[in-house]
């Protein structure tokens, strides 16, 4: 349902030859009819970078962490500042390309100058920002920049390269595979709110590209394109004068940020007159704001500096234990103790006997029981306690994870095959198994029962086949246009030496994996390849054996990894070359 085509906004113009210039008599009207879509061709296009994840994904993440994210930070929620907020935000992200998400923007009760935005369209803007701006193209300015992180997809983009180096193998197929609910991914990532620096934290480059892309929706939607540069340079000021302003914890100032923002506003063609600076209803707005009463004292709310403190590594409020409902009572009278029972929750942990007194003192008299469903660690669980009993959450059992049966092996391979095709391959497999997409190039590939439970709320792949990308050449859009030349070609960016780094990437995260048979040279669909055998610890307990196929692409080094517990590869050997034989890459 969500499209992905960030060069939408060029992509329907056609370019007009420059050569038409040179025609003697050109009316003026002609001349501006020219020059608009040269101003298109030349503006800097801007993509997001790989990703694991969809951009349905991205909504899905923010969904969940910006829920934590409104019970940390104190919103204003004030309806006529939303309002505002989401009418000029709306027009901004009407003219911004990329997917089109479900922007929305609201307003924080803090004094700080800051702005966030999480994946899928959640966009905060604090109260301070408002304050300091001196007119209405200039908080436009700063909610462009953050729409810009929103659509380059930078949050997701920084959770899949920490989920490749984090996430062991295994776990990283299941997720894959689709089988992982957000929440997991985020326990996985740590990625709830208050830990989170990962999709907050952007890089300079990531910086620059939301400023170029920022100021492009600026001038698309009629506002002054200098307007956030001018913002950023008064609260730059202020940040060196001794006032450190918090903006510039999530968003480090790139390089010549203003020389970058200008060389933009030229290739846009310059700032037309007649933009839109100032709203009388900005004015308003920023006087009814400045009168409000100041925000309560912090304590301990998070600040937005996404920190990664220790601190507070263990408040995964809804990562953890959540109670999702709770009923005490018996037969058709409960009395609804869910606020009761959260109450009582202590380091994601719930521990209470089951006694009318405990549960709030019900006047029903008789035998009662608490119904209780709640979820941990991502996954949803129902128990029925009796009274005088005790409630244990989690259970030793969910503490230490179920073994797994190992009379679940999965049916052998077909010998018929189907096609899986994404934007740099089609490979064919077995059409008994199956094939996830993830974003642009990641795929599990795997029989039925080749993911299994490893006990933690994840599912972990145990027969199948990985493939995704790593050290991705289109990091960022400039390095793209910068170095056309494909991998290998550039110095310290061998073959060898990428799939090196892979290996040490893999082993950080699986702490038993070992090399069995060191690289060697294969082919796969005519281009040069290296074939590593892998040795690893499997989900179902005992050794798996990874082999490891590693490709360079112009958009990056691909790499597939075939997965089989070791008493199994020999019977799956054949099944993976033919599936390696099959790969066609596009051209
Ligand atoms: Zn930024």
């Amino acid at each position: 349902m969500v499209t992905h085509n960030a060069d939408r906004s060029s992509a329907g113009r056609a370019r007009q030859p420059a050569r038409g210039l040179r025609h003697p008599v050109i009316p003026v009207a002609l001349l501006a009819l020219i020059l608009a879509p040269l101003a298109w061709s030349q503006r800097t296009q801007l993509k997001p970078g790989w990703n694991m994840f969809s951009p349905q994904q991205d909504v899905e993440m923010g969904q969940q962490v910006s829920r934590d994210a409104e019970q940390q930070v104190q919103m204003l929620n004030d309806a006529r500042v939303d309002n505002y907020l989401n009418n000029l935000g709306r027009t901004l992200a009407s003219h911004t390309p990329g997917a089109q998400y479900p922007y929305q923007y609201k307003c924080v009760n803090d004094r700080a100058i800051n702005a966030f935005a999480l994946p899928g369209g959640f966009v905060y803007i604090n109260r301070g920002v408002i304050e300091a701006a001196d007119n209405e193209a200039q908080l436009a300015g700063v909610m462009a920049h953050e729409t810009s992180h929103v659509a380059l997809r930078h949050g997701t983009n920084q959770a899949s390269k920490a989920y490749v180096a984090q996430v062991p193998l295994a776990i990283l197929g299941g997720v894959m595979g689709n089988k992982n609910s957000m929440a997991a991914i985020l326990a996985q990532l740590g990625a709830d709110f208050a830990t989170n620096s990962l999709l907050l934290k952007y890089s300079r480059t990531g910086e620059s590209q939301a400023d170029e892309m920022g100021t492009q929706i600026l001038y698309d939607s009629g506002y002054d394109p200098r307007a956030m540069g001018q913002f950023f340079e008064k609260i730059q000021a202020e940040d060196r004068s001794g006032r450190p302003v918090e903006f510039f914890s999530n968003h480090p100032n790139p390089d010549n940020r203003m020389e970058r923002v200008d060389r933009e506003i030229s290739l846009l063609g310059g700032s037309p007159r007649g933009n839109k600076t100032d709203s009388q209803e900005f004015q308003e707005i920023k006087r009814y704001v400045m009168s409000l009463p100041a925000p309560r004292a912090k304590g301990s709310t998070q600040s937005l500096t996404g920190n990664t403190g220790s601190g507070d590594r263990g408040r995964r409020s809804t990562l953890g234990l959540r109670i999702l409902s709770a009923r005490y009572g018996a037969q058709d009278r409960f009395t609804d103790v869910r606020q009761l029972l959260q109450s009582r929750v202590q380091n994601d942990r719930l521990n209470l006997q089951v006694t009318n007194t405990s549960m709030g003192g019900d006047p029903i008299k008789g035998r009662k029981a608490l119904l209780v469903s709640y979820e941990w660690a991502g996954r949803t669980y129902d128990a029925v306690v009796q009274e005088n009993q005790w409630v244990t959450i989690p259970t030793e059992q969910q503490q230490t994870g179920t073994t797994t049966s190992s009379d679940t092996r999965p049916g052998w391979p077909s010998d018929r095959v189907k096609p899986f095709e994404n934007s740099v391959l089609r490979i064919e497999y077995p059409d008994n198994w199956q094939a996830y997409g993830q974003g642009d190039v990641a795929a599990t590939i795997a029989p039925d029962r080749g993911m299994v439970d490893d006990g933690q709320g994840n599912q972990a792949l145990a027969y199948g086949v990985i493939l995704n990308m790593y050290e991705l050449r289109a990091e960022s859009y400039y390095s793209q246009q910068l170095q056309p030349e494909g991998y290998g070609q550039s110095s310290g960016q061998s073959l060898e030496d990428a799939t090196n780094r892979l290996i040490e990437e893999l082993r950080r995260s699986n702490q038993g994996m070992r090399i069995i048979r060191s690289p060697e040279s294969v082919r796969v669909d005519g281009e040069r390849a290296l074939s590593t055998d892998l040795s690893n610890e499997s989900p179902l307990g005992g050794r798996e054996t990874d082999w490891l196929v590693t490709v360079p692409r112009p958009e990056g080094l691909l790499f597939f990894v075939f997965v089989a517990p070791d008493g199994d590869f020999q019977s799956y050997n054949h099944t993976f070359r033919v599936m390696l034989d099959s790969v066609r890459f596009r051209r």
